[in-house]
């Protein structure tokens, strides 16, 4: 079973021709047409163009890639020169990409073959695929769940191991969470480490590209490959990216480790609430320090984000008027003609979004909202620089509970909002975060999530303390049901 691989297997095997990047490619197209019918992880597939990518790899001289013969799956919000590109929305029609996003060339680069459409919430906005235009994503490990989200289809497509990689992109929460919920690795770059050009905007300040792999050494390979300075976006920071597999070295003695003590919540569920804790006791165990810290202003969080994140997704949203892009509804002048367009081509969240965005922005409101919003995020950041003054890394979970029923917080939004309290303040801060497996709840068997988030471009602290734990534990290795 080619496709239940990880990349560094699948790249060792390629190299050696014991096996091809043809046979590892048709694996994953043969799993995905065995299960995606009941998953719904793809918008899309081209067969014969993954075919032809795996072909030109097979004939290469140049072995030495990093991700020689490696099928990565792209969330439907990266642009892939002539493919689709649809953001989970109709309002693009049949637009398909005109060039290739930096990550995308990256990984071609690298020797990767590029493979699919993966389903999302309609422009990242959501935490469970519900918002998608076109369906929900399933869990792999219970079919009447949801995968998480924004990222949902990118999660899910690796847990179900339909292909060995793959790039979502998180603005508060949407690889971490995902990850979490469908049990494999999500990381989410410091702002600036990965490059935008390429990944259509949701909240400019936020956003970042980041893997989803099946253990922590994928993550560190695939992040490798994906960081860096790019000319092309000017926010990417002209520092070079480290091999972050160099850190992966297992020694975490003496690491100081805090425990945000603003992280106990309510919510919290009992079986998630014991993972997390036996999951620091073994980090102890192998050295790391625990420190109880304060983050002090972790209660506004929530607001913050969705007043600042709302803001933004309204300025960047307003591109799609039907003049540009995608679909056009045709009006007596062009006020009319752009306001049939959106009402036709968004989704009720996005809609509710440009609304609230554009509402805090306005004049009157705008000292009000937007820079109190504004002036609240730095006291979050100070928080975490603060707490890392004393610490090199902070754990959490990632989420408060595990999967939900799809449907069961679809009709209530600001339900729906806090699914991610725990991974939001991350990307206001701009520092970075993994999320990775750390047990299951007993009944239903669902994979739980540990966060580790670390200090602004402290990438390697954090992957080592999550090798340490990964090569201490077996979670990894347990495979989602469906379809085997
Ligand atoms: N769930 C959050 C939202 O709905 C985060 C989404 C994301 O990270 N793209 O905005």
């Amino acid at each position: 079973m080619l496709n239940e691989l990880t990349i560094a297997e699948t790249v060792r095997r390629v190299r050696a021709r014991e096996i091809s990047a043809r046979q590892v490619t048709q694996a994953c197209i043969d799993r995905v047409k065995k299960i995606d019918g009941d998953l719904k992880a793809f918008l899309s597939y081209d067969e014969a163009d993954a075919l032809a990518q795996a072909d030109a790899i097979d004939q290469t001289s140049d072995r030495d890639r990093p991700l020689l013969g490696v099928p990565i799956g792209m969330k439907d919000v990266l642009s892939v020169k002539g493919h689709p590109l649809n953001c989970s929305s109709r309002i693009l029609g049949d637009f398909r990409a005109i060039y290739d996003a930096t990550v995308v060339q990256k990984l071609r680069d690298a020797g990767a073959i590029i493979f699919g459409r993966l389903n999302m919430d309609e422009f990242a906005m959501g935490s469970s695929t519900e918002n998608s235009a076109f369906f929900t994503t399933r869990n792999p490990w219970d079919l009447a769940r949801i995968p998480g989200g924004s990222s949902g289809g990118s999660a899910a497509a690796v847990a179900a191991d339909e292909v060995i990689a793959t790039l979502g992109s998180d603005t508060g929460g949407s690889i971490r969470q995902p990850a979490a919920l469908c049990g494999c690795v999500g990381f989410k770059p410091t702002y600036g480490r990965v490059s935008r050009y390429g990944l259509v905007a949701f909240a400019s300040s936020l956003d970042q590209i980041g893997p989803f792999t099946k253990d922590i050494r994928d993550c560190a390979t695939l992040l490798t490959v994906i960081s860096g300075h790019d000319p092309f976006d000017s926010t990417s920071v002209p520092q070079a990216a480290p091999d972050y597999t160099k850190a992966l070295d297992g020694n975490i003695k003496g690491l100081k480790l805090g425990l945000p003590r603003e992280y106990v919540v309510g919510g919290l569920d009992p079986e998630v609430k014991a993972a997390v804790t036996a999951a620091v006791e073994n980090l102890q165990k192998q050295g790391a320090e625990i420190v109880e810290i304060s983050l002090p202003h972790t209660d506004y969080a929530v607001a913050v984000y969705y007043i600042v994140a709302t803001a933004e997704a309204s300025a960047n949203l307003a591109r799609f008027d039907g003049i540009r892009y995608g679909i056009r509804e045709n009006g007596a002048d062009p006020i009319e003609l752009y306001s049939k367009t959106r009402g036709a081509g968004f989704g009720p969240e996005v809609k509710r979004r440009i609304i609230l965005g554009t509402y805090v922005l306005s004049s009157g409101y705008y000292d009000a909202f937007y820079l109190r919003a504004q002036k609240v995020r730095t006291l979050i950041r100070n928080d975490f620089l603060r707490a890392f003054e004393k610490v090199d890394a902070i754990v959490t979970p990632t989420t408060p509970t595990a999967a939900f029923k799809a449907g069961e917080k679809s009709d209530d939004p600001l339900q729906m909002y806090l699914s991610d309290i725990f991974t939001i303040s991350c990307n206001l801060a701009g520092i970075c975060g993994l999320s990775m497996p750390c047990g299951f709840t007993k009944n239903p068997k669902l994979p739980i999530g540990l966060q580790f988030l670390g200090k602004p471009f402290g990438e390697e602290t954090i992957l080592k303390l999550a090798h340490a734990y990964e090569q201490s534990t077996a979670w990894h290795k347990e495979k989602s049901p469906i379809g085997r």
